[in-house]
């Protein structure tokens, strides 16, 4: 598969934009949170290439240090971002990954472990399948309806405040909604994105199948990484046959807003900040409609990080994939996150993924950083405020 993207690898002119870079609003920033974590040169996307043209040359093998290395990319899509030739490192990263895992080598056992559990129970925590619905009982939740809320599998299990919040405002909005239940796998975006391609498509032809079958043709998510995936993913493998809009909760809850379908009328007071998923801004580029429905719900006084929208710093979970084998890096770039809202003023920071909640989450609660701070999904915010 590196083959594939030989080109990319001998495009880069090795500038080092993908490393440092100098605005006159904010001096010297540095650009990839692996590099500044652990140091090397070589975790930045300049010193990833470097590494990617070794393999094509045959001057380096994937030894298990150097596998390592490649899985500890947070794919954060910045080093791509603050590219001057807009080069797809992602692209490579992920190519060198699943020659790695189409080779059979050994696996970092965080990410051999994440494959396990997607294997056995189709959800990244391992947990029972068919406990996937549990969250909506007693909701009573029709099978087939205009739209599907794509829960996903943190929201699903370690997160039910989420999907209930979710739910919650697709009721108080008047849509007319379904879910998967315990029929819903995971979306397969950290298989994707680790180079587990056949089972990420596995993942996907389930999924598709499971949609179809709602008869609807509209699909909403409140995570992040389920809304890259469908959005994305699905599209490049199922061409015209995925015939769905795909809505991340946010967009939605601007248009609810918008045709006055929902108001907010519960005031929530404080200094809030949003914090960008790495998947839903720098990826999918909506980053203005999170910050509409803060600004649309009463008390709501918004701040902003320093580094915001396609600048912001990733929560360090690195699409889970990092977290699952490098648990102190994940929280020392999460720890980066809750210094900047800190100084910023906020009172309570709000982000739109569960993965990125459960990762800052980890890290104010390791205690770092001295941090007197909230954290809270957008849909947990959104449905606060409604009556
Ligand atoms: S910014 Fe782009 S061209 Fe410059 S070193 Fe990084 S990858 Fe290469
Ligand atoms: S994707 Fe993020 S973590 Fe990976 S090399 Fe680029 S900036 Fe660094």
């Amino acid at each position: 598969m590196l083959e594939e993207y030989r080109k990319i690898c001998y495009s880069c002119g090795r500038c080092g934009y993908c490393v440092a870079q100098y605005a006159k609003w904010r001096g010297t920033y540095l650009v990839c949170p692996v590099r500044e974590k652990l140091g090397w040169l070589s975790y930045s996307a300049r010193g990833r290439l470097a590494i990617a043209r070794g393999i094509l040359e045959g001057k380096l093998t994937y030894t298990k240090p150097l596998v390592e290395h490649i899985f500890s990319c947070l794919m954060c899509n910045m080093c791509t971002q603050a590219c001057p030739v807009g080069l797809d490192k992602e692209g490579v990263f992920k190519a060198m990954r699943a020659d790695i895992i189409a080779n059979g080598l050994e696996l970092p056992e965080g990410i051999s472990m994440l494959a396990t559990s997607l294997r056995r129970e189709h959800n990244i925590l391992g947990e029972p399948e068919n406990a996937r619905g549990n969250w909506a009982e007693g909701l009573e939740i029709p099978d087939k309806a205009d739209v599907v809320y794509f829960v996903g599998c943190v929201a699903s299990y370690k997160f039910p405040e989420i999907a209930r919040a979710t739910a919650k405002i697709l009721r108080g909005g008047g849509v007319n909604f379904t879910i998967l239940g315990a029929k819903e796998w995971c979306c397969g975006n950290r298989m994707f994105l680790s180079g587990h391609l056949a089972m990420g498509r596995g993942m996907a032809e389930h999924n598709m199948r499971r949609l179809k079958e709602t008869g609807a043709k509209k699909i909403v998510t409140s995570c992040a990484e389920c809304y890259r995936c469908l959005k994305q993913e699905y599209p490049l493998l199922f061409g015209e046959n995925f015939d769905f809009e795909v809505f991340h909760i946010s967009e939605l809850l601007v248009r609810l807003l918008e045709d006055k379908r929902i108001s907010f009328t519960n005031e929530i007071y404080g200094k809030i900040t949003y914090h960008d998923p790495c998947q839903l801004g720098r990826y999918s580029k909506v980053f203005e409609q999170p910050r509409e429905v803060l600004d649309a719900i009463p008390g709501v006084d918004r701040v902003e990080m320093l580094r915001n929208r396609e600048n912001s710093w990733c929560c360090g979970a690195g699409a889970g994939i990092v977290k699952s084998f490098k648990p102190d890096l994940a929280l020392d770039v999460a720890d980066d996150v809750i210094k900047e809202a800190i100084d910023a003023g906020a009172e309570v920071i709000v982000t739109a993924c569960p993965t990125c909640k459960w990762n800052i989450g980890d890290s104010i609660v390791r205690g770092t950083v001295n941090a007197d701070v909230q954290l809270m999904d957008l849909s947990e915010l959104a449905a606060k405020s409604l009556p």
